[in-house]
């Protein structure tokens, strides 16, 4: 059977649907009596479950929490798992579109979330249709559920959970093909000075990104300046450091990136303690993040460096600041997707404090790991080499987190293509017309083959 000729006849409507979901700026915003997550991301719910409705599905409204739509008879149940919220956008961050405006221009489509996740909610919506188009008898009930908190905690997924389960099988359209089959567990934790001559140090944007700049002020006399602007010229960082009185001001810029990925990028935390202990401060401050962390990504200083055959443990330190005389920082630690919380806590046993400072930790969640030759794994990975015909890229496992955290027997499959970035979170986000429509053809072999299971 030709699927894609199928999906074709939905190609206007999808656009005109994607525009319409992106005119809505469905970013988190004050709750509201009938809105949990803000007004945005309730409309964006209620303007989806109406198009599903005008299509004819049985659709549900969750509180505004949540919603479905759904079609089929039985008692498993077969989910797509999107989101419709949305993180921040404003032209003035450097847009050449404006970001809640679908605008489309030699058939890629511009626009806030039109990648993450509304294009991807719009093309499952194709594919319940071409399903129901194909007349297959649904022995297994289709949902395509609908979450409005994915970017900031899941809540809305979560509430559905408690209403209405686990789906028998499902995937979240909201990382990657041909399929990620681990994401890594988390422990977030805080670190704090016990004594320290720096006089105030503040730095970084978030917790899950590698610190872009950090900004120190100190006693001038207690480091060699020639010995710290040596180290900095040598290692490319870029840097100020300006005198104030009897203090230094020093800035130190490094290079953002993903937590999930911090090799990727230059801390300028770390960089600038580094810095200061070759510089010859003698602070237990600056000892303590030098033992516990310094350069390195990998966990070491913490005595959790780990790895499996899918990955290894990674660190990151994303922001440090001052409070009453206290230094306080992040760390967010992913540990590899067969391990425990448990065990990785047990290795950093007797790396958790010394004179200069201590490690509190204060959140962990579990790792996600599907074996890649479980049913649900190999039929979604197989609907995309099916449609696609590429055979090479292999299923992986992630350091980020998706909604497959959050409901049973779901991995994330789609909507991101091998090799391509849609500027996700970033300035310009974007999606192509001709993969959505690849998208919803490859969801429909994916819905095809999960019925067989
Ligand atoms: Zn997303």
């Amino acid at each position: 059977m030709e699927i894609r000729p199928l999906v074709e006849k939905y190609r206007e409507e999808l656009v005109e649907r994607l525009s319409a979901l992106v005119a809505i700026n469905s970013v988190r915003s004050e709750t509201l009596p009938d809105a949990p997550f803000g007004s945005g991301p309730r409309d964006a719910l209620v303007a989806a479950l109406q198009m599903l409705e005008s299509d004819g599905f049985h659709t549900v409204n969750l509180d505004n929490y949540a919603g479905y739509a759904e079609m089929g008879e039985g008692s498993d149940v077969l989910g797509m798992i999107g989101h419709l919220d949305i993180v921040p956008a404003d032209k003035a961050d450097g847009w050449d579109t404006d970001p809640f405006e679908a605008v489309i221009k030699d058939g890629v489509i511009y626009g806030r979330g039109v990648s993450d996740d509304k294009g991807a909610v719009v093309a499952c919506m194709v594919a319940m249709k071409v399903l129901r188009d194909i007349g297959f008898p649904l022995r297994k009930r289709i949902r395509l559920i609908m979450g409005t908190n994915e970017e900031s905690g899941s809540l809305g997924l979560k509430y559905y959970v408690e209403k209405e389960g686990d789906v028998t099988y499902g995937f979240t359209p909201d990382g990657d093909f041909p399929g990620v089959y681990g994401e890594k567990g988390m422990i977030g934790a805080v670190y704090r000075s016990k004594n320290t001559c720096i006089q105030d140090i503040e730095g970084g944007m978030a917790g899950n990104v590698v610190c872009g700049r950090c900004r120190v002020k100190l006693p001038r006399n207690c480091y060699s300046g020639k010995r710290l602007r040596e180290y900095f010229d040598q290692n490319n960082i870029d840097y100020l450091i300006e005198e104030e009185g009897d203090s230094s001001l020093i800035t130190v810029f490094g290079v953002p990136a993903h937590a999930s990925t911090p090799e990727l990028g230059v801390n300028a935390i770390s960089n600038l303690m580094v810095g200061l202990k070759e510089a010859g401060l003698q602070d237990p401050f600056v000892e303590f993040y030098c033992t516990h962390f310094g350069l390195t990504t990998d966990g070491s200083g913490l005595g959790c460096n780990c790895k499996d055959e899918y990955g290894a443990l990674t660190e990151n330190n994303g922001m440090i600041w001052m409070k009453d005389g206290v230094i306080e920082g992040t760390i967010d630690i992913r540990y590899p997707v067969t391990m425990t919380a448990k065990k990785v806590i047990r290795l950093m046993e007797g790396y958790l404090e010394d004179e200069g400072g201590s490690v509190e930790i204060t959140r962990t969640s579990e790792p996600l790991f599907y074996s890649p030759n479980s049913p649900l794994v190999s039929s979604l990975v197989k609907a995309y080499r099916d449609v696609t015909g590429d055979t090479e890229t292999e299923p992986m496992t992630i350091g980020g987190g998706t909604y497959a955290k959050s409901i049973g027997n779901t991995i994330a499959f789609g909507c991101a293509f091998p090799g391509r970035d849609y500027h996700i979170h970033n300035t310009n986000e974007f999606c192509e017309i001709d993969e959505l429509m690849k998208q919803a053809e490859i969801y429909v072999q994916a819905l095809l083959n999960l019925l067989e299971l």
